[in-house]
């Protein structure tokens, strides 16, 4: 007497695509082959290995022994060519968002998307910050997503059950964003303050500048630890820290500069870390370093406009084809 059928036990693996056929001394299997290439497809997925911020943190765990992806089909490639899963795991930036669409158009049909963690699905806490993509899906199209921030490694594991299960069943419906070509101002008015902030500390002219840096660090303070700037709206003020090891002493001065002109020798000649920290102030804040060696944008795309952290920038500046504007984006959120 052979076993009796449980109908209700589910189906696992070949069982599950088509019906088997016992014969004797062969079996045979019929499935068509739409469904077994799915199946393949479902039980092979190659993520290709990279991150964008915190979440990455949390898909590396994710494709760890704990964890053991191996067991999916879930095996990670280095190289785009490789792969057919691209995991979005993190904030999104307009400059990486140039990065993720070469690196999917680089992966062979058919190809999958998971966009993993708040960010990713929607920008989160950055999504109006001039830098940030609200949601990769403006960028390549979704299949799944995981929400979390970040999501958990079962989380994870989740997302990519659900995109097996719409692979063999062929459910795939991707959503992808266009933004479209809005012409918008990336300045705005200065709101006025009610109070200045206190100007407090060591303040130089710029013509002290190099002399001062050049005495310092003859005395023992070698290291620049940063340089920076504030916003007062009338003058730009770069503070410039420098440190000695040796005395452990700290050395803090501050140069006012007029905010519709901001120029200041360059102090790359002296301190060598002067040259990206300059560069930063540069793209950030619009200040011109002379006698800088390479003063270009570091953080932000070559042809960005503007200065973001300047007060009168406006934050929600779009930037296309990846960033709408906030009324497109609050548009397309209504539906
Ligand atoms: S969703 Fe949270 S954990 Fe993930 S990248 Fe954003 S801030 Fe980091």
């Amino acid at each position: 007497m052979g076993t009796p059928v449980d109908e209700n036990k589910p189906k696992l693996g070949l069982e599950a695509l088509g019906e088997l056929i016992r014969l004797p001394g062969a079996n045979m299997f019929l499935t068509s082959t739409k469904k077994l290439f799915s199946w393949a497809e479902k039980s092979s997925l190659w993520p290709l290995t990279f991150g964008l911020a915190c979440c990455a943190i949390e898909m590396m765990a994710t494709f760890a022994s704990r964890f053991d992806l191996d067991r999916f089909g879930v095996v990670t490639r280095a190289s785009p060519r490789q792969s057919d899963l691209m995991i979005i795991a993190g904030t999104v930036t307009v400059k990486m968002a140039e990065r993720i669409k070469k690196l999917y158009d680089q992966m062979p049909f058919p190809k999958w998307v998971i966009a993993a963690g708040s960010c990713a699905i929607s920008g989160d806490h950055y999504r109006h910050i001039y830098s940030v993509v609200p949601g990769v899906d403006w960028v390549i199209p979704v299949d799944v997503y995981v929400p979390g921030c970040p999501p958990t490694p079962e989380a994870f594991m989740d997302g990519i059950i659900q995109l097996q299960k719409i692979i063999s069943e062929g459910n795939l419906t991707p959503h992808l964003n266009i933004a479209n070509r809005i012409e918008r101002e990336t300045t705005k008015p200065v709101p006025k303050k009610l109070v200045d902030l206190p100007k407090t500390g060591n303040y130089l002219m710029p013509d002290q500048l190099k002399q001062h840096a050049h005495n310092l660090k003859e005395s023992g303070f070698d290291y620049l630890s940063y340089i920076t700037a504030v916003d007062y709206s009338t003058t730009l003020d770069l503070v410039y820290v420098v440190r000695s090891f040796e005395k452990n002493e700290e050395n803090i001065w501050k140069v006012s500069l007029d905010s519709s002109n901001p120029k200041v020798p360059s102090l790359a000649p002296i301190y060598k870390g002067a040259d990206w920290y300059e560069r930063e102030v540069y793209d950030l804040f619009g200040v011109e370093f002379i006698g800088h060696p390479n003063l270009k944008r570091i953080l932000l795309p070559d042809d960005w406009e503007g200065h973001p952290l300047r007060k009168d920038y406006s934050m929600e500046t779009p930037r296309l084809p990846y960033r709408p504007s906030r009324e497109e984006y609050e548009a397309w959120k209504k539906g």
